[in-house]
């Protein structure tokens, strides 16, 4: 299996090029042809094995398709710490090298200035953790009715950190006609019932 082969945008080959990867790892040949074709996605899989790739080089292509309304953003991906949230930016960042996306990281811990004047601005990427995002929506900064993927990543650690009530919040801001691609290392029952209610005829992808 080569990159090529995942139909992926020539732009995103580009960056994955320039990344030095010659193969995409099981979690990417897995997930990405379903990401491309809009179906919701259940990923099992840890941190380490490719996965933020997995689902940032097809949002990447997708974003090349269609314009934002209103400069809303398109996409919004929950992530647990601001690490994490940090990591996933990093990586839009490398694998967006030629594409010209805009993105907010809202994370806490920062101030709110800067994220407020990006989100004037308008972005195409959203990358938070569940309780600044929520932040920002109350603040009356943030409208998510654009959103036309929705990424929870490290859904376990989410159940953990109790940020499954604001996630479930977070999800009613949203159109139901959303695209949702839903990554766990683990899928203990919680999180098996959590997938019936996010996710819609998923296609599960397990590595
Ligand atoms: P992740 O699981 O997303 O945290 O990725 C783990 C590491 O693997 C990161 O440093 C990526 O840059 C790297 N990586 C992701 N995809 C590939 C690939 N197809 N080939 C080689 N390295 C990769």
């Amino acid at each position: 299996m080569t990159f090529s082969e995942l139909g992926l945008s020539p732009k995103v080959l580009a960056a994955v090029e320039a990344s030095g990867y010659t193969q995409p790892t099981p979690i990417q040949a897995g997930a990405i042809p379903h990401v491309l074709a809009g179906r919701d996605v259940l990923g099992i899989a840890q941190t380490g094995t490719g996965k933020t790739a997995s689902f940032t080089l097809p949002m990447l292509t997708k974003l090349e398709q269609g314009r934002a309304r209103a400069r809303m953003p398109r996409t919004l991906i929950l992530e647990p710490t601001r690490e994490l949230a940090a990591q996933v930016e990093e990586n839009f960042v490398r694998y967006g090298q030629n594409h010209k996306i805009s993105m907010a990281l809202l994370i806490g811990g920062v101030s709110f200035g800067d994220q407020d004047a990006k989100l004037t601005r308008g972005v195409d990427v959203l990358i938070a953790t569940p309780g600044r995002l929520l932040d920002h929506f109350e603040r009356g900064r943030l409208l998510l009715t654009g959103i036309e993927i929705l990424v929870i990543d490290e859904a376990d650690r989410m159940l953990d950190m109790g940020f499954i009530p604001d996630i479930e919040r977070i999800c009613k801001l949203i159109p139901p006609s959303r695209q949702t691609l839903f990554f766990s290392a683990t899928m203990p029952p919680e999180i098996q019932r959590l997938t019936q209610q996010f996710l819609r005829d998923p296609e599960r992808v397990e590595v």
